[in-house]
């Protein structure tokens, strides 16, 4: 038998949010290589062998996959929300340019997902309408001074943003610091959502704007959008306002 490695992206939690493609892929592969609750969100099949490592494993999985897949098995490598964005995608075609030549013959297919920020811009309206951008902030592999210099650039260019990854136990104070950075160049009213498990039941939205942004309202499972100052809010009597990008900036 031939191997074959699927990188899938499962959506942001709710099942209804797995593309039918994603199922599929998830329904061949004999392997499931991943996170802890990612892999626990596939449907369990009989026969299928579940390889659960720890969240900062990424490329010793991404080879593992790879080394099974060269045996012959059909392994499928699993990512929150879409594989490509801050998801295992990258490690494994990372773990292919400088690992074993024979992996650059293998079957890879790489199956889209939902990524966190269309899940989240979706509940508030069209936060992501017009031009944005998508900012890891965790430092882990990258310098901090970094992350704060695309912060920045980003607002003065009047790109929205969706920012991931923006609190963890080990990583308590990024989040206030970005909120800093991002005061001194946009307006005080600019909207920011703070949308915390989107799809799955303990999901919370909240709508506030730059100058009262605390980072208290997040944790690991929070994406935070940061508006920019053409962001416009519709009031609804009694209701959470719609957010929403215009089309077009004069
Ligand atoms: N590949 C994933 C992102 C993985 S990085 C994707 O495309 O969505 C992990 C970060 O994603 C989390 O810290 C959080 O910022 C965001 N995230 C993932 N699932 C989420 C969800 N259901 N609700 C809100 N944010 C989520």
């Amino acid at each position: 038998m031939s191997g074959k490695l699927f990188i899938i992206g499962l959506g942001p939690g709710d099942a209804a949010m797995l593309t039918p493609q994603a199922a599929n892929a998830l329904a061949q592969a004999t392997d499931l290589v991943g996170y802890g609750p990612y892999v626990v969100r596939a449907p369990e099949r009989v026969g299928q062998i579940r390889h659960i490592s720890d969240n900062r494993e990424e490329l010793d999985r991404a080879r593992h996959a790879l080394e099974m897949a060269a045996a012959g098995r059909v392994v499928a490598v699993l990512s929150a929300g879409d594989a490509g964005v801050f998801g295992m995608a990258s490690a494994v075609f990372e773990a292919i340019d400088k690992g074993e030549p024979a992996w650059r013959g293998l079957e890879v297919e790489v199956v889209a997902g939902v990524s966190a920020m269309f899940a989240a811009a979706a509940r508030v309206g069209a936060f992501l309408g017009h031009d944005f951008c998508a900012i890891s902030l965790s430092d882990n592999l990258k310098p901090w001074a970094l992350v704060l210099q695309r912060l920045r650039v980003a607002a003065e260019a009047g790109f929205a943003m969706a920012l991931y990854n923006p609190h963890s136990g080990a990583r308590p104070w990024q989040l206030n610091a970005a909120f800093e950075v991002l005061r001194e160049i946009l307006p005080p009213a600019t909207p920011v959502v703070f949308a915390t498990a989107v799809s799955r039941a303990d999901e919370r939205v909240y709508i506030t704007t730059l100058a009262e942004a605390e980072s208290s309202r997040a944790d690991m499972r929070t994406l935070v959008l940061v508006g920019t100052a053409e962001t416009k809010l519709v009031e609804r009597p009694g209701r959470e306002p719609w957010v929403y990008a215009p089309r077009s900036v004069a």
